[in-house]
């Protein structure tokens, strides 16, 4: 596997693979989610590249910038081991040569201010900026993005269409723990007494998904979910059911739904979604 740091290393390398590029963006602490999307282009495409860096812009100032694990080594060892063709591991000066104020900034109005958005005013502005930025550097026939950040992947899947860009953007479904708990960076944060509590997130969007496919409105259902995650200890961000597609509030004839939530336990903000038809 070759790593690659510079813009300069990119270029030469770009100009040497063929056009089947298979890409995974990613900002390190791999673990298995992350594989199953560079197994998932290990599968599908000639050349397989990674990126790790860990992006200052979508990061709120009280955010975790400063403590999100880096660990470049092991995530190294984990995609080499998963054959991966080259890990690009940039220095903000290849991200953002200008510096970041005077980085052209790629914005989706609308859904990036919606749920999430709602929350981390920003948060996504910087993450459409990075992946623009990578997309197009890269130039990836195919960039796999995980369910798990389910707005996110709508996000960047509007952004590829609004912008025309020849990159196709593929889901991936989200990987679990056994106990359902759906794994993140982030999961290390969690204390063992908050861990243990944790999988009462995706058993109360398991939960609010059925009472939606049995006929129960989607404001009561949304209103359950959140007092059933205080009552586990969670402080809610938002609970929403959606239309999977565009993330558009339900009329009664969709049928193809998503059930959305982030909810702090801690210091950490969890987040996780199931689809579902009804
Ligand atoms: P991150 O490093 O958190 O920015 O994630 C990089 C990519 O991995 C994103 O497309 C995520 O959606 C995806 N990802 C993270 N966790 C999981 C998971 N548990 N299952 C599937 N994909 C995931």
């Amino acid at each position: 596997m070759i790593t690659i740091r510079t813009l300069a290393e990119l270029v030469t390398q770009r100009a040497s693979w063929p056009e089947d590029i298979g890409f995974v963006p990613t900002m390190g602490g791999l673990h298995e989610g992350h594989m199953a999307l560079i197994r998932r282009a290990r599968g599908d495409h000639e050349v397989v590249v990674a990126s790790v860096y860990v992006n200052p812009l979508q990061f709120g100032p009280q955010e975790d910038f400063a403590a999100y694990p880096r660990t470049e080594d092991a995530d190294c060892a984990k995609l080499a081991q998963a054959s991966a063709d080259a890990v690009l591991l940039p220095s903000d000066a290849v991200i953002y040569p200008r510096g970041r104020e005077r980085q052209t900034q790629v914005h989706v109005p609308g859904l990036s201010e919606d749920l999430c958005g709602r929350h981390r005013p920003g948060h996504f502005a910087g993450v459409t900026t990075v992946v623009a930025r990578l997309l197009g550097l890269v130039r990836p026939r195919v960039c796999y993005m995980g369910k798990k950040d389910y707005q996110q992947w709508r996000i960047v899947t509007r952004m590829v269409e609004d912008l025309g860009l020849a990159t196709a953007i593929v889901g991936v479904d989200t990987v679990r723990e056994n106990d359902g708990l759906a794994l993140s960076t982030r999961n290390t944060y969690l204390t063992p007494a908050e861990r243990s509590r944790a999988p009462g997130l995706y058993e109360t969007l398991t939960e609010g998904a059925g009472q939606v496919v049995a006929g129960a409105a989607l404001t009561d259902v949304e209103a359950a979910c959140r007092e059933r995650l205080k009552a586990l200890g969670f402080a809610p961000d938002y609970v929403a059911v959606r239309c999977a597609d565009d993330l558009s509030v339900p009329s009664a004839t969709d049928s193809d739904l998503v059930i959305l939530a982030a909810a702090r336990l801690g210091r950490t903000r969890l987040i996780d979604n199931r689809e579902f038809r009804r």
